[in-house]
C-alpha cells in the first residue's frame, strides 16, 4: 500500500532522515521505533507532505511525494499528529464532525460513523458536549484518533499515541488500536514506547540517527538482545 524508497529529509544543513526505505502492506500494522531525535516524526511528516523530502513515496502504486497534504488526506492517508492537536474550543462532537468536514456523505452515514467512534471510545460518548480543551490528555488522544477515523482513512498514521500518558491510559489506547486493526485498518505507528509498539505491530522498523537500523517482524525483534537492551529496558 505504501512504499517509501530512499527518503532524505534535511532541515537547513542538517540531515534528519537518510536513505530511509520502508513499506506497509494493506491490513498490516507497522511501527517505527527509535529514541528521541531519531527522525520518526520527520519521516511521518514527509509521508504526509507536511515537509519537503527527496526520494520516492508511492501509495497504491502512485507517486505522492510533492502532493499537498490535503490531496494526500483525500487519497486516504490520515495522520494523528504528536501532541493530539484537537480543537480546544469545540465540543467533542464538533471535533468529530470536523474530521469528516471534507467528505460528501449523508447524515445517516455521518451518524453511523460517529456512533462507531463512540462505540470504540465510550468515554467520548459520555462527554460529547464537553469542550475538547478541558479533556484529559488520554481523552484528547482518544478524540484525536476518533477524529482521524471520521476522515475515512485507508492508512492511519499515529505519531506517539502514548506520549505523556499514564501507563493505564496507554494500555487503554493500545487496546483500541488493536480493535481498529482487527477491523482491517492499515496502520503506521510511531512510538517511543517500544514494548507497546511491538505488542500491536506485525512488523517494525528501528530508526537510529535518521537511518533504519533493523527491520523485522515484531516477534523476531522482541527476541533480539540489542533491541531488548536498547529499547525494551532489559
Ligand atoms: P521525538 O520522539 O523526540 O519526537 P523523533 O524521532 O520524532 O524524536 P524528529 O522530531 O523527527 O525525531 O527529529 C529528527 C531530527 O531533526 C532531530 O535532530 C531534530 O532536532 C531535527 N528537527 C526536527 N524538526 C526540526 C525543525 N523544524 N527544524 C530543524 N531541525 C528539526
Amino acid at each position: 500500500m505504501l512504499e517509501v524508497e530512499k527518503l532524505d529529509v534535511s532541515y537547513g544543513g542538517i540531515q534528519a532522515v537518510r536513505g530511509l526505505s520502508l513499506h506497509v502492506r494493506k491490513g498490516e500494522v507497522v511501527s517505527l521505533i527509535g529514541s528521541n531525535g531519531a527522525g520518526k516524526t520527520t519521516t511521518l511528516n514527509a509521508i504526509c507532505g507536511v515537509i519537503p523530502s527527496r526520494g520516492s513515496i508511492r501509495y497504491n502504486g502512485k507517486e505522492i511525494n510533492g502532493l499537498p497534504t490535503h490531496k494526500i488526506v483525500k487519497e486516504g492517508i490520515v495522520m494523528v499528529p504528536e501532541g493530539r492537536r484537537v480543537f480546544p474550543k469545540l465540543t467533542v462532537a464538533n471535533n468529530l464532525l470536523m474530521g469528516a468536514y471534507s467528505r460528501k456523505i449523508s447524515k445517516s452515514i455521518l451518524q453511523q460513523e460517529t456512533d462507531f467512534v463512540y462505540h470504540l471510545f465510550p468515554r467520548l460518548a459520555e462527554r460529547k458536549n464537553q469542550l475538547a480543551g478541558t479533556m484529559s490528555g488520554g481523552e484528547q488522544q482518544m478524540l484525536a484518533i476518533g477524529r482521524a477515523l471520521m476522515a475515512d482513512p485507508k492508512l492511519l498514521i499515529l505519531d506517539e499515541p502514548s506520549m505523556g500518558l499514564a501507563p493505564i491510559v496507554v494500555k487503554d489506547i493500545f487496546k483500541t488500536i488493536r480493535e481498529i486493526k482487527e477491523r482491517g485498518m492499515t496502520i503506521l505507528l510511531v512510538e517511543q514506547n517500544a514494548s507497546m509498539a511491538l505488542s500491536v505491530a506485525d512488523r517494525c522498523y528501528v530508526l537510529e540517527n535518521g537511518e533504519i537500523r533493523f527491520n523485522d517482524t515484531a516477534d523476531n525483534l522482541r527476541k533480539q538482545d540489542i533491541v531488548k537492551k536498547a529499547y525494551l529496558g532489559a
